[in-house]
């Protein structure tokens, strides 16, 4: 059986990583970047939550083990040159460690000397991942 895994580029990157966009199936809303082997992408198509690697502690993540805040996998799309994904997900709570629903919640003012958070903080991180986190 033929399998899309084998069109992705995995040998682009030394460590067979890709860039993986995750994309609110819903609203369109950019949630976070992170990176998957094929590993990875074999666990999200598997159990249906998006999972990572994740390259500090160099393990396979998926995103929300601790939190609880999963992404539901929708759909998986592939760019152009095979090389970086666009996973379309339904997010469980917010996304975003720091508790907003997407890792992108800041924004250059207009000099951009700063930035300015755009959108609301749904948990306190504190509360979710403890005080160490
Ligand atoms: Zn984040």
């Amino acid at each position: 059986m033929t399998s899309v895994l084998d069109q992705i580029r995995w040998d682009k990157s030394e460590d067979g990583l890709v860039p993986a966009v995750v994309q609110d199936a819903r609203t369109k809303d950019v949630l976070m970047l992170g990176f998957m082997n094929r590993a990875a992408l074999e666990k999200t198509l598997r159990e249906g939550k998006v999972t990572f690697w994740t390259r500090s502690r160099q393990r396979l993540w998926t995103k929300g083990e601790t939190s609880g805040n999963v992404l539901k996998f929708v759909a998986l799309r592939v760019n152009c040159n095979d090389d970086s994904l666009l996973v379309l997900a339904e997010p469980v709570g917010a996304t975003c460690h720091t508790g907003h629903p997407t890792c992108y919640y800041r924004e250059a003012d207009e000099d951009a000397c700063d930035w300015r958070t755009v959108t609301e903080a749904q948990f306190d991180p504190e509360q979710v991942y403890g005080k160490s986190a």
